[in-house]
């Protein structure tokens, strides 16, 4: 019988009312593990209410005591990362080293917002005019919200919380209802960690929970994470609401193999890159772009072998290359994809789509696929697959290749292998892509940095983590001040333009 999963409202557990739940799969065997709830609107509001409430208590608490709730948190999820990662990985269906990689990069951004009293330091202007100082701090928004995706249960929730707490706000999480457990989790122990009730409530549910989210007047700020159709809506609707947004989509991230690359490094990286995590990432590489037939006969006779030597095996198997997909839809997502580059005339070098796992033939799994000939008209080469499928374009010329991802519709990530800095400089310089790769294959920005794609990969204008989610999560206020003094008695005006 599924377990029943709750909400996290007011520093406690709120079994849903709604009647309406999700199914939460185990990947590896496809059987219902556990039913989350759906929150409708009151629900949703009950949760925003919570968040009201507690959140000027929270803004008053200086920022150095609010760091030190944080670095409590990371204690106690730094003791708690095995369970947590296993809890991850039996809901998404990562590998636990994968599923580490997760909580751990997610940690780290809750590490750069314990520098909070100094992010938050604001501007001063002294002697604007006769007696006259100018300033500049940073304030908390109020209450803000997190829509956040499957495919990062851990990062992607700590990404916006961290910073946004660290700030002063509360918040409101949305995780998604595919893996509800980590986030449940995440916020049991931020309230251990001396987190006021209220300040982080977590609310299960679909679309009648985010639009309940989106269309309340108390939600200041939404950062979402996610596709990129639902990304383009909740941006249009937050605008339409008046609320501050920043939402990243989908991605379709290009490796440039350039001749004078070394191949065997190139190979490794692209197979971690591309089927890693069942290429269940934004920034999974999914297109490689070898520059030359002798460069893309040498990266095939490399790249078959390998693909059809990838160990996909439980979530559990420390051993596996990747584990199965998340849900069933998505499995059969990606097998849709396959035969549509078929139709489209795609060669299909290596085709996973037979595997099986022996015990586990009801489980979301498939092998690797990878594709040769793949060129820009076809939809696997536009749209994104979200699977561990590699698509080989092959380019005549550098410029030709620059050209692919800097006109594809997204812009996440980038790559190029080779052993030339001009031709790297170039290539980072040029590219119009957000994120670029340098001998580098994931090229996920470190916490101090931002986060962000371009085009259809991001909408919104600051990026994630790093000192754009203070500015995210704050709101400037400028103050003139102005003291008499004998001196300055006698002029009234701040200094004009002539
Ligand atoms: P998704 O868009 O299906 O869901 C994301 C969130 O939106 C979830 O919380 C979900 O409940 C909610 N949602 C879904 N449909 C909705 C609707 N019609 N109305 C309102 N809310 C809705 O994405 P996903 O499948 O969970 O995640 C995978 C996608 O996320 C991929 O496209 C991937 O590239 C992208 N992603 C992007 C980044 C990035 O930083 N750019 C990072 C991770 C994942």
């Amino acid at each position: 019988m599924p377990r029943d999963l709750s909400h996290f409202v007011s520093g406690a557990h709120a079994p849903g009312r709604s009647g309406q739940f999700g199914d939460v799969f185990d990947p590896n065997t496809g059987e219902v593990q556990a039913r989350v709830p759906l929150a409708d609107r009151r629900e949703v509001e009950a949760a925003i209410a919570s968040a009201a409430a507690a959140q000027p208590g929270w803004a008053a608490t200086n920022p150095q005591k609010r760091a030190r709730v944080l670095m409590k948190f990371l204690e106690l999820a730094n003791a708690e990362m095995d369970p947590l990662a296993r809890l991850l990985s039996s809901e998404h269906g990562k590998t636990i080293p994968d599923a580490r990689g997760d909580i751990q990069r997610g940690l780290e951004v809750v590490e750069f917002a314990l520098g909070i009293p100094h992010l938050l330091k604001g501007e001063f202007s002294e002697g604007a005019g006769p007696g006259i100082d100018v300033h500049s701090i940073r304030q908390p928004l109020g209450v803000v919200a997190g829509i956040t995706p499957f495919n990062f249960p851990a990062m992607i929730p700590l990404w916006k919380i961290g910073p946004a707490l660290a700030c002063g706000n509360s918040f409101v999480l949305k995780p998604s209802e595919r893996n509800p457990s980590v986030p449940l989790r995440i916020a049991e122990l931020f309230l251990e960690a001396g987190l006021p009730p209220g300040v982080l409530n977590v609310v299960n549910g679909g679309r009648e929970a985010v639009e309940a989210l989106l269309e309340d007047p108390r939600v200041q700020a939404v950062g979402f994470v996610g596709s990129s159709p639902i990304a383009q809506y909740i941006y249009e609707t937050c605008a339409k609401h008046g609320k501050r947004a920043q939402c990243f989509g989908g991605a379709k991230n290009h490796a440039l193999i350039m001749p004078d690359a070394d191949l065997d490094q190139a190979v490794d990286g692209l197979i971690g890159a591309a089927y890693g995590s069942a290429g269940e990432r934004c920034m999974a590489l999914s297109v490689a772009v070898p520059v030359g037939q002798a460069t893309a006969e040498a990266l095939m006779a490399r790249l078959v072998p390998r693909v059809e030597a990838l160990k996909v095996g439980l979530s559990s198997d420390d051993q596996a290359d990747y584990g199965p997909l998340v849900t069933g839809e998505a499995l059969a997502r990606v097998r849709r994809y396959i035969d549509i580059g078929l139709e489209e005339g795609a060669a299909l070098a290596v085709d996973g789509r037979d595997f099986r796992m022996q015990g586990h033939e009801h489980g979301f799994f498939i092998g690797g696929c990878l594709f040769d000939h793949v060129t820009p008209s076809m939809r696997i080469y536009r749209e994104e697959i979200f699977g561990p499928v590699l698509s080989v374009v092959r380019a005549d010329s550098y410029e030709e290749a620059l050209r692919l991802p800097s006109e594809h519709a997204y812009g996440n990530g980038v790559a190029i292998f080779t052993r030339d800095g001009k031709v790297a400089r170039d290539f980072a310089s040029r590219v119009a892509v957000g994120m670029v790769g340098i001998n580098v294959p994931v090229p996920v920005p470190i916490a101090y940095h931002t986060f962000g794609g371009w085009k259809a990969s991001g909408f919104g204008d600051l990026n994630q983590h790093g000192p754009d989610s203070i500015r995210f999560y704050t709101r400037t206020k400028t103050v003139t001040s102005r003291w008499f003094t004998a001196a300055s008695e006698n002029a009234f005006v701040l200094p004009t333009m002539d």
